[in-house]
């Protein structure tokens, strides 16, 4: 039976269509998305939407009617998800982390291993920066029993794009559930500062002014990498600068942020603003960080069992996502506390094997 799924419910973002079709393409179940990103600027599929869902497409073997750019309305009828390798080039700046995002619950449940290359931006304003997808994400995701490796070939920013990210990712039977309630103590908190076609000062800059933030607060070592090159010698394509942040705890919790550089930005600010961020996020007590939460929501609706995770923000991302993933999936979410606010979600989930695709 088709899905209907109405793309401006809640956040009405990227993220509505991503999980829509991430999930529809691991239940090989057909959905129809109208009004897509209707609550953007500019509505709509840009080049990064529509390449994660030609992406997503490739893989789960499915025909898309009417994903064209800039288009509010598609339908996706998935078929058998295949191993393989694959390459996408967004072709512009946009996130190759939320292509993977779109790609990797299908990824899970393919025939065989998926080695996928995707040309693009690394480290994106308003998507997980490349290295907060590999040193976050990709280690919760391992608890709950996905298997992937995510590498940076190439750093892309703003707005020349030319990013390389490499994913290999082995299926799986099912998923594990995973209790992410309490933070525990901070064992360290570790860091990746970068600067690209830019004084290698400037990344050092970055990690100095957020380890003397993190000190005066974090009891625990404090390891920030920097990440900077001889000028001629820069495999990237910048200019570009960031920071990717965090802290790795005795409960298994891992709570991250990260931020960007800009033209005129101090190096000092950048450092900063990650490091205050981080400070706030674990003063909430909770062991996800306020963007973890909307990215394991999928996850945790189909691993096998019980699941409870808790949320250094109740984010308009993450009820969009849970409303969504209700509609797709009969999974029972359960959420304490208030949008904006900390909280806690429990969910029991469906269990999703391989074979269970009709
Ligand atoms: P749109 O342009 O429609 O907003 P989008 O496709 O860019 O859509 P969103 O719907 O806003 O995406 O989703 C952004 C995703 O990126 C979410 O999963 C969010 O948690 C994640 N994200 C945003 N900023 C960060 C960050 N600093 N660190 C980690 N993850 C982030």
């Amino acid at each position: 039976m088709m899905i209907e799924i109405d793309g401006s419910m809640g956040e009405g973002g990227g993220a509505v269509l991503r999980t829509a079709l991430a999930l529809g393409a691991v239940s090989g179940r057909p959905v129809h998305i109208f009004n897509i990103r209707a609550r953007r600027d500019k509505p709509g599929l840009q080049a990064q939407h529509l390449r994660g869902v030609e992406a997503l497409a490739k893989i789960a073997g499915a025909e898309v009617r009417g994903g064209a750019l800039n288009s509010t309305e598609l339908t996706f009828i998935p078929g058998e998800i295949q191993g393989g390798r694959y390459r996408v080039d967004i072709g512009t700046a946009g996130s190759t982390t939320l292509v993977l995002q779109i790609i990797m619950p299908a990824a899970a449940f393919a025939s065989g291993p998926i080695d996928i290359e995707i040309r693009g931006g690394t480290d994106n304003p308003m998507a997980p920066p490349i290295d907060y997808m590999k040193n976050v994400t990709v280690p919760i995701l391992r608890l709950m029993g996905y298997r992937c490796e995510v590498e940076c070939l190439r750093r892309g920013h703003y707005p020349h794009g030319g990013g390389i990210v490499r994913a290999k990712i082995e299926p799986v039977e099912w998923l594990r559930p995973v209790s992410l309630v309490s933070q525990g103590q901070v064992l360290r908190v570790a860091g990746v500062a970068h600067a690209v076609r830019l004084p290698s000062r400037v990344a050092t800059r970055i990690a100095h002014a957020a380890s003397l933030e993190l000190i005066k607060s974090v009891r625990a070592p404090v390891d920030i990498r920097c990440e900077s090159y001889q000028v001629g010698q820069d495999p990237h394509l910048g200019p570009g600068a960031g920071l990717t942040l965090w802290a790795e705890t005795d409960s298994g919790a891992i709570i991250g942020t990260s931020s960007l550089g800009a033209p005129g930005k101090p190096s000092e600010k950048v450092g900063r603003e990650a490091a205050l961020d981080l400070i706030e996020q674990l003063r909430t007590g909770m062991a996800c960080d306020r963007y973890l939460s909307d990215q394991l929501i999928p996850y945790l609706a189909l691993a096998e069992g019980n699941s409870e995770i808790t949320c250094a923000s109740l984010t308009s991302h993450t009820l969009t996502n849970i409303d969504l993933v209700r509609k797709v999936l009969d999974v029972d979410f359960r959420v304490f506390g208030e949008l904006g606010r900390p909280g806690k979600i429990t969910v029991t989930g469906i269990g999703f094997k391989k074979m269970d695709k009709s």
